[in-house]
């Protein structure tokens, strides 16, 4: 009897030195295109490390104080850039001691992160790249530019050079942060990704559109470095793609959100705060020789009009989603998304479906549902740029036309296309103002009329 007991005893006793220490319960990495994010699950908040760099050859270590590894340790992906290996050991003093084997010398950052959804205390190390890949990125951008005109150039030896739509698409979440949860457990990261792409390749085939993946695998970006990706690659729309989720499984449907009231003029402050060391332009206008009092009234001109063209492009959208089931909203609904704040990029936030809703939830991880509802943004985006396309681009220059419907006036379609009344008059060779429903009108190209 005495026996069995300290046999007990003796099993007992690791275990109390464990839960006095930290555990490190998982090791994860994240591949974005300018870092390597790893992330170690830790058992607490309070778990003590300390990160340093060694050279010869280049590596990271992170001591974690008296800390046991119960988790598996991954394997660096092969292509991956920044990072080679990842190995750990106990040192003698029971500390664990992590080591990166890097590829070449590189900056990090390293943070707790808080309890989130299905993930609890984190450790993250980003392992930064440094600016060899984000140069040659440019160069490659430039060089997909320059292929795409020069094709153009061959066909339209005489005509101006128009150019493509750039149309940003943003696929919600990424890497450590998964979104809404599915009752099947489906990330939301994953299904907006899925229609992120499907869309890109629809736009791709697109004549006068060319595609801006915002984020192009599993990582993390945040909202900020979202829009600036549009801003530097000088988009011409930004639709960001996430799936909605609420207690109530039953609750379904898709919505269509732009920025609303509060969130512009609080992004306006930002702004103005901001303009003496902005080099971005807003509208093409810079705001930094500007006094204040006239920065404020150039970039309320800009955030009203893109607020306009945002509600425009949101109910062209909400037109395309409605016959593959019903609404959520019926209107564009409006909410301070920061994702959303580019004063002069027309930017729409589309809820997809209710990832919470059982049968929403299987429509968003089905193939073909995700490519139908790829198929009615393209048909929005279309729709929304068949009217509103920028000067200088192909699809301003594209013929359009306008079947009349019951109620359509001559000045409201004039107004709806941005033409004038008289351009059209004489592009369909009309004397008056009276058409039929059911007649075909040709609307002339912008800046005809
Ligand atoms: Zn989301």
């Amino acid at each position: 009897m005495i026996k069995k007991l300290s046999l007990i005893f003796l099993l007992a006793l690791p275990w109390v030195c464990v839960a006095a220490g930290t555990q490190v319960n998982g090791v994860r990495t994240w591949q974005a295109p300018d870092n390597t994010r790893v992330v170690f699950d830790v058992s607490s908040a309070s778990a003590e490390y300390k990160v340093f760099k060694l050279f010869n050859p280049p590596r990271l270590v992170i001591d974690f104080k008296n800390t046991r590894l119960t988790g598996k340790m991954v394997k660096p992906a092969s292509k991956d850039i920044i990072l080679k290996n990842i190995r750990s050991a106990v040192r003698p003093n029971k500390d664990l001691r992590v080591v990166l084997d890097l590829h070449d010398k590189t900056n990090f950052k390293s943070f707790l992160l808080k309890p989130y959804k299905k993930y609890g205390h984190r450790l993250v190390v980003d392992l930064l790249h440094g600016g060899r890949q984000k140069n040659e990125s440019k160069a490659a951008a430039g060089k997909h530019i320059a292929s795409k005109n020069s094709t153009k150039a061959r066909s339209l030896p005489v005509e101006p050079k128009l150019r493509d739509l750039v149309i940003a698409i943003d696929a919600g979440h990424g890497g450590e942060d998964p979104g809404a949860l599915g009752p099947r457990g489906t990330h939301e990261k994953d299904v907006v990704f899925a229609i992120a792409k499907k869309l890109a390749a629809l736009i791709d085939k697109e004549k006068g559109m060319r595609p801006l993946l915002i984020r192009d695998g599993d990582y993390f970006l945040s909202l900020r470095q979202r829009t600036q990706k549009a801003r530097d690659n000088r988009a011409d729309m930004f639709i960001s793609i996430h799936a909605d989720a609420f207690q109530d499984k039953r609750v379904y449907g898709s919505s269509v959100y732009i920025l609303s009231e509060n969130g512009a003029s609080s992004e306006a402050a930002r702004w103005l705060a901001e303009k003496e060391n902005a080099s971005d332009l807003i509208g093409g206008v810079s705001l930094d020789d500007k006094d204040n009092m006239l920065a404020r009234v150039l970039l309320d001109l800009s955030q009203t009009a893109t607020k306009q063209a945002s509600y425009e492009a949101g109910r062209e959208m909400l037109r395309e989603l409605k016959p593959l089931g019903k609404l959520h909203k019926k209107e564009v609904q409006q909410a301070a998304f920061a994702v959303l704040k580019s004063p002069d990029i027309p930017s729409v936030l589309v809820e997809a479906a209710f990832i919470s809703n059982p049968a929403e939830e299987k429509n968003l991880r089905n193939k073909r549902h995700q490519s139908v509802l790829a198929k009615a943004l393209l048909n929005g985006v279309r729709e929304y740029f068949i009217k509103n396309a920028p000067p200088g681009t192909f699809y301003a220059s594209k013929a359009r036309q306008h079947i009349i419907a019951s109620g359509d006036t001559l000045s409201e379609i004039a107004q709806r296309y941005h033409v004038s009344i008289s351009s059209i008059r004489s592009e369909n060779k009309l004397s008056g103002d009276r058409v039929r429903i059911g007649q075909v009108l040709k609307i002339p190209a912008f800046g005809d009329g």
